[in-house]
C-alpha cells in the first residue's frame, strides 16, 4: 500500500492537494516526494489507489502460483498422484473382470 507524502523536512515541499497524496522515492530511493500525477479517485492516481494495488497483488501471486504450478517438482507430485489413481482403477477393473468373466472352457 502506497503511503501517503506528508512533508517532515523544511527542504521538502508542502503537500499539493491537487496531486496525487502517494509518497513516492526519488532516483536513488534515499529521499521521498509527493506523486506528481493528477488525483484520479480519493485523492490517489490511478497507480497508487489502493483498489489498483490490490488487483496487482493479487494478479502478481497467481502468476506466481502459475509459475509455482509448473516447476518440476509439482509436476512430478501430479503425475505420481495420478499414477496412484490409474493404479487404484486397474486393479478395481481387473476384480470385477475376475468376478464377471465365464468360467474358461476346456473344449477346443
Ligand atoms: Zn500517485
Amino acid at each position: 500500500m502506497a503511503q501517503e507524502y506528508e512533508s517532515r523536512l523544511r527542504y521538502e515541499r508542502a503537500f499539493d492537494p491537487k496531486r496525487c497524496k502517494a509518497s513516492v522515492a526519488d532516483s536513488i530511493g534515499f529521499h521521498s516526494h509527493q506523486c506528481r500525477r493528477n488525483p484520479w479517485k480519493d485523492g490517489w492516481c490511478k497507480q497508487h489507489h489502493p483498489d489498483t494495488e490490490t488487483e496487482r497483488r493479487r494478479s502478481r501471486e497467481k502468476r506466481r502460483l502459475q509459475k509455482l504450478g509448473r516447476s518440476p517438482a509439482v509436476q512430478l507430485q501430479a503425475a505420481r498422484q495420478e499414477i496412484a489413481r490409474l493404479k487404484t482403477e486397474v486393479s478395481r477393473l481387473k476384480a470385477h473382470m475376475a468376478e464377471n468373466s465365464p468360467p474358461a472352457s476346456d473344449a477346443r
